[in-house]
């Protein structure tokens, strides 16, 4: 039975196939580096080849050929030529051929793009078995069970595969003749039950295409390659594509090989094993082993499989061949390794291997064993991880047990595990005393007073990209969205699912990492690279919080971006720097005026002559004034960029609606009082200043002109917070930030004021003047700009909003989830810099900027501040630092080692 194995030598190379035309390539004309064209399986098997591991012949066709059928629905001119030519070499090589009746070669067709897409595409086994070969290959192998069962696998998996026919139908059919013939592996099936099986299995497929099952091998072949290409687009794959963010227009590869059978009796068997364990990193025989099975049986879960260790008992020559490949592996790709094998009579054979997925904690464990090893030194091992996975070690995950109810499930928006009773509005929240959990149908910038207090948050509505994942993610707070099977009813106080009712005051669950929701508390457990980040420390023997420890020491060392974090409160100033930040690129003074100091606000916007104004302000200003002395204590010897007040008044004032309905219930009894009054200027000054786009109304530079006094204020409270630390002999380092922007004229009319103001501060520190670049137009005319700002920070939200014409809290639940599906966007420009819009006019003011004044320092504050990917492009577009939550901080500092190590990321997918 067995296949001969490749004579390399004797193997032409190249063949008189012009290159430009040429789709099939045979395993030993390629190499692991040639991925895009042969996939990651194919190139695999190639290098696997040119290891001379036993691998048995075959031949890929490239993902140009996979290109070309997909955007014409048939096979490019000379595919099939080519196939053919390829296919007389194969069975040269495994001296036999396909559909000969005494002697039949059979062969696999297996899907394999460039990435890595597990169970999303189609492969066919034991084609060239029909209603003759059959027999041949029983007498061949002297094994009409194993020939038989064979042909029982081909006509299901074609059958579903190809002709796309339930897979139920079959599977229907199979435990019937199962439980009917007493047996619990389809292996184990009499031989005369299988010819039924066989029998049936060829009727279904009559029955559902009209056609019969295809008798000539060669038939069998090509509809299977066309099925692998088609797979490129099924659902699923297009699904995960999104997910992974792979291109849409790569392709897949297809493999054609030699078959070899696992399923040849006791002495054959088919397993899947790991250089290192992929879950933890430990070293080990990592694998699983299932005995008279082929391919599928192995993985498909509904099979008795042992561990890879004994097949050591079983086969002992297999299993040290097995493990002394294991190790050539590992040491020529250096690297965990996954594998395929598979057993026939003894002989082992190689049927696919690639650098393995791991899981997180496994990903940092391993890099750092392979510095130890001598394998890569620790740059290397920096891009062997990175900051999505280092962020996923960082939250406090859920020990669910099968005991806990699961009440519902969303959108996975924003990680993390979060335990509490439900409140449904934000107010509620506030009121609590008891850690709670937010639930909406969705939020609203309104609701950010309770989020802030909440341990989660849940909606009804919206998806990754909604007002609640956005915020949620950027205060790193469990989130799970468009929980659509949740009824909100917020004047019963309930929320029904399905038969569940569950009242505001019950406790939940809500896992951000998964989505699902529980009814009741899970138990918690903290992350302990949380712990250690506070912490400092290490604890004795976690592998995993060395691992990290020594990685993001490396990442320090190596990387140029400086890291610095949005922060606008002590506590968050003291976090961040405990977790890395080497200062603040965004402090927000708006938060500093809700709560009490709205009425203040209320007085400022009242004020109907000057001094009423200065009164108002000059009750502000101590306030303001105590939230920087802490923020810059906590921040004692490294920059704090304040940012002036930058939203919209209104923000800070009752809603319209509410004040209506106040005057006119008012209006209604009759009343009076002062109360009523006040009420009553408010609704006339909320009319005054409503907008019809808030966002690109009255807020930023533009208030401080408008309003005059109150930047000038904030610029004072900054100034004498810094003078009180000096004097306190501390070393404060504040720096002023105007933000939107556009033009430098803005810049030059309030900047002479605020020079004022810091000049008649005593014992200041010089303050630094700057300016946030977020609109268009400000990095358009960055040159001019760098004349009043001695630094800037790329505000990237409101720029790529005001780039793409889209208001971000607006856009992501309506259509963007339509845009993703259509392939219009791939990644939404919020979540990762747009690189070639927006990045142009960043990189557009670099230039301009450092043109006027070459030592202008320029960071970013927006989201994109924590964004991997994004890290990468400012890394790129030569930024001084990038800015970013608190707990972003570990992963920026450990993006902007890896971008700093090289330019382009290494692809992990
Ligand atoms: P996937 O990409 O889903 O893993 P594969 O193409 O690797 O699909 O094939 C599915 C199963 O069939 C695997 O277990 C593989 O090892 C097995 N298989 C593929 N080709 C052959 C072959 N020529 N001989 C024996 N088993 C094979
Ligand atoms: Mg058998
Ligand atoms: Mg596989």
């Amino acid at each position: 039975m067995t296949i001969q194995m490749p004579r390399q030598t004797e193997q032409p190379h190249g063949r008189d196939v012009p290159t430009s035309s040429r789709y099939v390539y045979a395993f030993d004309e390629g190499d692991k580096d040639m991925k895009d064209l042969l996939g990651g399986k194919g190139a695999n098997l190639a290098e696997m080849t040119r290891l001379r591991l036993p691998v048995p012949p075959g031949f890929t066709i490239s993902t140009d050929a996979c290109r070309a059928y997909l955007s014409t629905g048939e096979e490019p001119e000379g595919l099939e030529a080519e196939i053919l030519v390829s296919l007389r070499a194969l069975e040269e090589r495994a001296g036999r051929r396909l559909g000969n009746r005494a002697d039949p070669l059979l062969v696999s067709v297996r899907s394999g793009a460039k990435f890595s897409m597990p169970g999303m595409m189609e492969t066919v086994l034991d084609i060239g078995l029909n209603d003759e070969t059959v027999s041949g290959l029983s007498r061949r192998s002297g094994d009409a069970q194993f020939a038989w069962d064979s042909y029982r696998r081909l006509v299901q998996m074609f059958g579903k595969t190809v002709e796309g026919i339930p897979g139920e139908r079959f599977e229907g059919v199979l435990h019937v003749a199962m439980r009917d013939a007493g047996v619990t592996a389809e292996a184990d099936l009499p031989v005369d039950v299988l010819r039924r099986v066989v029998r049936e299995f060829q009727q279904i497929v009559v029955e559902t295409t009209g056609r019969p099952f295809p008798q000539d091998p060669r038939d069998q072949l090509f509809a299977a390659i066309r099925a692998v290409f088609a797979s490129w687009n099924s659902e699923r794959a297009i699904a995960y594509r999104h997910q992974e963010h792979i291109p849409a227009d790569l392709g897949t590869a297809v493999n054609v090989m030699a078959m070899v059978y696992g399923n040849l009796g006791r002495s054959s068997g088919t397993g899947v094993a790991f250089t290192r364990d992929p879950a933890t990193g430990q070293r080990g025989v990592y694998g699983d082993y299932l005995v008279d099975a082929q391919g599928e049986d192995v993985v498909s879960g509904d099979h008795n499989t042992i561990p890879l260790a004994e097949l050591e008992r079983l086969d002992k020559r297999s299993y040290d061949r097995l493990l002394g490949y294991m190790d050539r592996l590992e040491h020529h790709y250096r690297d965990l390794c996954d594998i395929e094998f598979t057993i026939e009579r003894g002989k082992l054979w190689m049927l696919q291997t690639r650098v393995g997925k791991r899981t997180a904690a496994a990903a940092f464990v391993i890099a750092c064993q392979l510095v130890d090893e001598g394998v890569i030194d620790l740059d290397e091992a920096l891009l062997r991880v990175n900051g999505a996975q280092l962020s996923q070690l960082m939250f406090p995950s859920f020990a669910a047990s099968d005991a806990d109810e699961l009440a519902a499930t969303g959108v996975a928006a924003s990680p993390g595990a979060a335990v509490g009773h439900i409140v449904l509005s934000s107010a509620a929240a506030q009121a609590a005393t008891e850690p709670v959990i937010l639930v909406r149908r969705e939020t609203t910038p309104d609701d950010l007073p309770g989020m802030i207090v909440a341990q989660g948050v849940l909606t009804s509505h919206g998806g990754k990209t909604s007002h609640a994942a956005v915020v949620a993610r950027g205060m790193g707070k469990p989130c799970v969205c468009g929980a659509e099977a949740i009824l909100l009813d917020e004047d019963a106080c309930t929320l029904t699912i399905g038969d569940l009712v569950l009242r505001a005051g019950d406790v939940i669950s809500v896992d951000g990492t998964t989505g699902r929701v529980y009814r009741g508390e899970v138990p918690v457990r903290p992350s302990p690279i949380v712990e250690y980040f506070e912490s400092g420390a290490v604890p004795q023997g976690d592998e995993v919080v060395a691992a990290v420890d020594r990685l993001t020491r490396h990442a320090d060392r190596v990387r140029r971006l400086g890291v610095q974090a949005n922060a606008d409160t002590p506590d968050d100033a003291a976090r961040a720097r405990r977790f890395g930040a080497q200062g603040i690129g965004l402090c927000r003074t708006e938060h500093m005026f809700l709560g009490e100091r709205r009425s203040l606000i209320e007085r400022l916007v009242l004020a109907s002559s000057d001094d009423a104004r200065k009164i108002a302000l000059g009750e502000l200003l101590p306030l303001q004034r105590s939230d920087f002395v802490e923020i810059l204590r906590a921040m004692d010897g490294f920059p704090v960029t304040i940012r002036l007040i930058d939203p919209p008044l209104h923000e800070f004032l009752p809603r319209l609606e509410e004040l209506i309905e106040r005057v006119a219930r008012a209006d209604a009894t009759g009343r009076t009082d002062a109360d009523t009054e006040h009420g009553r200027e408010l609704l006339t000054a909320v009319e005054r200043i409503h907008e019809q786009n808030p966002m690109l109304g009255l807020r930023g530079v533009r208030l401080g002109i408008a309003v005059p006094g109150l930047v000038a204020m904030q610029v004072r409270a900054v100034a004498e917070a810094a003078a009180l630390l000096v004097r306190e002999g501390l070393d404060p380092r504040p720096e002023i930030m105007v933000p939107l922007v556009a033009t430098v004229r803005e810049l030059e009319a309030v900047r002479p004021e605020l020079e004022r103001v810091l000049a008649s501060v005593p014992d200041a520190p010089p303050i630094p003047l700057g300016t946030m670049i977020e609109v268009p137009r400000a990095a358009l005319t960055a040159d001019e700009i760098a004349k009043e700002a001695s630094f800037f920070s790329f505000g990237t939200n409101d720029l790529t909003q005001m780039t793409w014409g889209l208001s971000r809290d607006d856009v992501e639940g309506s259509f963007f989830p339509r845009y993703f599906a259509l392939g219009i966007l791939d990644v939404s420009p919020f979540e990762s810099i747009d690189a070639t819009g927006v990045g142009s006019l960043v990189a557009l003011a670099v230039a301009k900027g450092r043109a006027t004044r070459p030592d202008l320092r320029v960071g970013v504050c927006g989201e994109h501040g924590g964004d991997p990917a994004s890290i990468h492009f400012f890394e790129a577009a030569g930024l001084d630092y990038v800015s970013c939550s608190p707990y972003r901080v570990p992963i920026a500092r450990l993006e902007a080692g890896r971008s700093a190590v090289t330019a382009s990321v290494s692809d992990s997918r």
